[in-house]
């Protein structure tokens, strides 16, 4: 009694007249600000102001409240009476000043010259406590670039986009993240009619390496100036440490070789595949971006092809360092003009470049050395890495499966020992897992490795639960049919890759027969 006498003594707060977001001092557009200025004083834009396309009978389908609160969002954000028209592109939240932004890029590795922001669509900027942080709608109809094409999204390639976005996150992988995912009955043709979504992603930044080609193909002078606009902009707001360096585009130039050999070691080391790795899909930040026809490798092989549109493999798995590197050489060849210091043979530029051939090799030796659960540095280890490859590849191992497996590796018993068995099955070439065991072995013993402490290492790092293609389609299958609840499952699932969730053992076993007729293409 006393109780709710105290209950009804607190001021009802009704959540559905919540408001939060019209503070219009939250949002700022920094770019529509130095687009303009250049406009008027080069005659060159960054973008263009634009709004989205209304999109009909929207309605949520999820949320990501995890980074809400990393955002410091309040709870019930998405119940301002705006919001989820704001998420779906059909109204802005005041203090809004939407932006579509141009750029260019070398598509499968030809120049593809103008493209750009064509179904993407900045709201704004945030303060936050993980920093400034862009909001970006992916989705909301075409815009000044979108060059004949719709701009929208369909709810398969949102559903995908969402959910591996948030599936690298959860793996500790640098990935731009997706805040919602609204639905609509609106159709949408692709190779059939299918229906509309709006995914909003969120980033410290968005630009990519295109933005910086962009500016430099166009070859003016306004051009270059608006070029060394752009850097000077990237610099203060994402590499202040770079400020005063004696040529800020060649110090860009050096930390985004850094983070592009990250971010490949990454992908590599989890079986992930983009898929569509041209220039303007590449984040200056060194983020995952732009999910399309990615894919994790289920059966080992190298050069597995996850687009189904990349006739050559030039986007293969065993190609992504390559094709990084080939990137950041157009990002290098961009911020020439910014360069005055290369002089005729460039060779400061190109150092610059080649230190991704030690960069690269190192950042995969380390993520290797992690997964094998080794807490020691030898100058072989990447060769040890290699020769499991190699051993796994000829049997068509499941990636993902083989590396958890190895965590229970036991190395006080010989390889064949029955309690290595789980592992040692998943090779066709037993005697090639026995013989790359015995080096393991020594390997561990030769720095002292405790098993149990190295399998608890190796758990934090070999997921158990990885996005394969055939859980996005099952999940994506319901969805179509308004059914959203393997979606939601899927999302929490993979929020936490390295912990054994109960009821989930089909998701952390081999992609059924079907897996293997999935022909996921640019179409999205
Ligand atoms: P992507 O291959 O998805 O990275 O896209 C390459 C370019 O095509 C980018 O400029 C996109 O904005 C644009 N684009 C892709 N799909 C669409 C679409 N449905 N509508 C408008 N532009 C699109
Ligand atoms: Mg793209």
């Amino acid at each position: 009694m006393s109780k709710l006498r105290h209950m009804s003594a607190l001021p009802h707060i009704p959540l559905q007249n919540f408001s939060w977001s019209p503070q219009a001092e939250r949002w700022r557009n920094r770019y529509a600000g130095l687009s303009e200025q250049l406009q008027r004083d080069l005659g060159v834009a960054l973008g263009t102001a634009w709004q989205g396309d209304a999109l009909a009978m929207p309605r949520w389908v999820l949320l990501n409240q995890g980074l809400a609160r990393e955002l410091d969002w309040p709870q019930g954000w998405h119940q301002d009476p705006l919001a989820l028209n704001v998420f779906s592109g059909n109204a802005v939240w005041p203090g809004m000043a939407p932006f579509a932004s141009v750029y260019s890029g070398h598509q499968f590795g030809v120049w593809a010259g103008q493209l750009g922001d064509g179904r993407a669509l900045l709201l704004g900027e945030v303060d936050s406590p993980i920093g400034p942080q862009e909001v970006q709608l992916k989705g909301a109809g075409a815009t000044p670039y979108s060059r004949r094409a719709d701009g929208r999204a369909v709810l398969r390639s949102s559903i995908r986009e969402f959910l591996c976005s948030e599936a690298m996150h959860g793996l500790g992988i640098p990935t731009t993240r997706a805040l919602s995912l609204v639905a609509s009955p609106q159709p949408v043709r692709r190779e059939t009619i299918e229906t509309a979504a709006v995914v909003s992603r969120v980033a410290p930044s968005f630009i990519r390496f295109g933005h910086f080609e962009h500016f430099a193909h166009s070859g003016e002078d306004g051009h270059h100036e608006a070029l060394k606009a752009l850097v000077d902009f990237v610099v203060s707001h994402h590499f202040p440490e770079l400020q005063d360096a004696p040529n800020r585009a060649l110090a860009l130039l050096d930390v985004v070789v850094a983070r592009t050999a990250e971010l490949m070691a990454h992908w590599q080391s989890v079986g992930f595949c983009h898929g569509v790795m041209n220039t303007d899909n590449m984040s200056i930040l060194g983020l995952t971006i732009d999910y399309g026809p990615f894919g994790f490798l289920d059966a080992f092989d190298p050069n597995h092809i996850c687009n189904h549109s990349d006739d050559h493999g030039r986007y293969s798995w065993n190609n992504q360092p390559q094709i990084g590197y080939w990137n950041l050489r157009a990002l290098a060849q961009a911020l020439l003009p910014l360069i005055p210091e290369a002089k005729d043979d460039n060779q400061i530029v190109i150092d610059v470049l080649q230190t991704y051939e030690q960069r690269f090799p190192q950042a995969m030796r380390a993520r290797w050395r992690a997964k094998l659960g080794l807490h020691t540095e030898q100058d072989d280890d990447g060769k040890l890495a290699v020769e499991l490859l190699q051993a796994m590849a000829s049997g068509k191992a499941d990636f993902t499966i083989t590396f958890r497996r190895l965590c229970d590796f036991r190395s006080d018993v010989p390889p064949d020992h029955p309690a290595n068995a789980p592992v040692r099955d998943l090779f066709l070439d037993r005697a090639a897992f026995d013989a790359w065991a015995v080096q393991y072995t020594e390997r561990l013993r030769a720095e002292d490795s405790v098993d149990a402490d190295r399998a608890a290492r190796m758990r934090r790092v070999n997921p158990v639960y990885v996005l394969r293609n055939h859980m996005a389609q099952v999940a994506i299958q319901q969805a179509q049919k308004g059914d959203y609840s393997e979606v939601q499952r899927l999302y929490q699932l993979l929020q936490t890759p390295f912990d054994e969730q109960p009821g989930a053992e089909a998701d952390a076993g081999f992609p059924p027969e079907w897996a293997q007729a999935i022909e996921v293409s640019c179409s999205s």
